[in-house]
């Protein structure tokens, strides 16, 4: 019993969120000791309408180094969501699933503001025992409150989009994760079919101050809820959507390629225009973005993804330009950072 206090004490006292899972997967495993077969956290990523399963960590009798998984693969080739649909019915519902077929299934809904929804998933040869299901239960309420707590300090009250405080740990994050895969899995990962790269996207609402001025602040804040709103449901939930002051907005979207993260940003760029706002009407968005490099570091990124914006107020806004295509074209002046702006990862 004061084993698992501890435990849960060095849980609580994390702060970034791959440990937490990985501590709180490691701690199910341990508790449940010789008669766990695997113990895993998968999480519903993709495009509304194909979503998949992406297994964030697992332990397991035959995989006991835990593997996280950033949805480094290609989405397309992750399970449907269909393809586990005792899992799918956990999130549905919202409450505990037991199966117990060939194996001995329990899975537990984990709801959360930042990560969205999940399954934890208990593996046993024999059922578990209501007393161990009541304590791991008792366990991811602890773990979900402490979500909560961490969303408080890393969210912008006003839209409950992510902070920019938050963006240059989450950025780096990102790009060591990625220079790692590069250097230690595949050297030649970028060759293959549905390797991820990773996007900045910088969003500016265009002539906002006009809102504000025509029609007070208060709808002015309401345009900005609204457009975090419409930022969540065109953007994947696997993208990270930062407001980084005023009406600015940081996007971190990981695709497939150039083709991909253009869609993505004009995607955003087409709701928010045909979108009509209370009193306002229509109101339309700027864009730049940019391919992350090998050793970016946050501020380059932004500032890349900033002159291109910069370019689209200039030429008439309501666009979406990729600063690699500016600097190609010469519209934009490439200065200060000597890496070359090919796609990297
Ligand atoms: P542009 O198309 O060139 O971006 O023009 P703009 O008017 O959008 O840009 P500008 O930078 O001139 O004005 C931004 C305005 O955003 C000014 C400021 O009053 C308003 N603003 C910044 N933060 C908030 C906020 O939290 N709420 C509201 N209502 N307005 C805000
Ligand atoms: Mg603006
Ligand atoms: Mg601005």
């Amino acid at each position: 019993m004061s084993n698992l206090v501890h435990r849960i004490a060095d849980l609580i006292g994390l702060r970034d969120r791959d440990e937490l899972d990985v501590a709180l997967t490691r701690l199910t495993w341990e508790l449940l000791g010789p008669g766990a077969k695997s113990v895993a956290i998968l999480r519903p990523v993709g495009e509304e309408g194909d979503m998949r399963w992406s297994t964030r960590i697992r332990f397991s009798t035959d995989q006991v180094i835990p593997a996280l998984n950033p949805v480094q693969e290609a989405v397309g080739n992750l399970p449907k969501l269909a393809d586990y649909p005792h899992h799918q019915a956990t999130i549905r519902g919202g409450h505990v699933c037991r199966h117990h077929g060939e194996r001995a299934l329990t899975l537990f809904p984990l709801s959360a503001e930042h990560e969205g929804l999940g399954v934890f998933e208990v593996e046993t040869e024999v059922p578990l025992l209501p007393e161990a299901e009541n304590t791991l239960a008792s366990i991811l309420r602890i773990y979900h409150n402490f979500q909560g707590l961490l969303d408080y300090g890393e969210r912008d009250t006003l839209t409950n989009l992510l902070n920019r405080k938050t963006f240059d740990g989450a950025f780096l994050k990102t790009t060591l994760g990625a220079n790692a895969r590069e250097t230690l899995d595949m050297p030649d990962r970028r060759e293959s079919p549905g390797f991820s790269s990773h996007w900045l996207g910088v969003i500016d609402i265009d002539h906002f101050k006009r809102v504000n001025d025509s029609f007070g602040h208060l709808i002015g804040d309401e345009v900005l809820i609204l457009m975090a709103r419409l930022m969540r449901s065109s953007f994947r939930c696997q993208d990270s959507i930062y407001r980084f002051g005023g009406e600015e907005f940081a996007v971190l979207v990981q695709c497939e390629g150039e083709f991909d993260a253009r869609a993505a940003f004009e995607r955003f760029r087409q709701n928010a225009e045909q979108h009509s706002f209370p009193q306002v009407g229509h109101i339309t968005v700027s864009t730049g973005f940019t391919a992350l490099r090998p050793d970016d570091t946050p501020s380059e990124a932004f500032e890349r993804a900033d002159k291109a914006v910069y370019h689209a107020k200039g030429n008439g806004r309501n666009q979406v330009c990729n600063h690699a295509d500016l600097v190609a074209t010469g519209e934009v002046v490439e200065t200060d950072n000597p890496n070359t702006e090919a796609e990297f990862f």
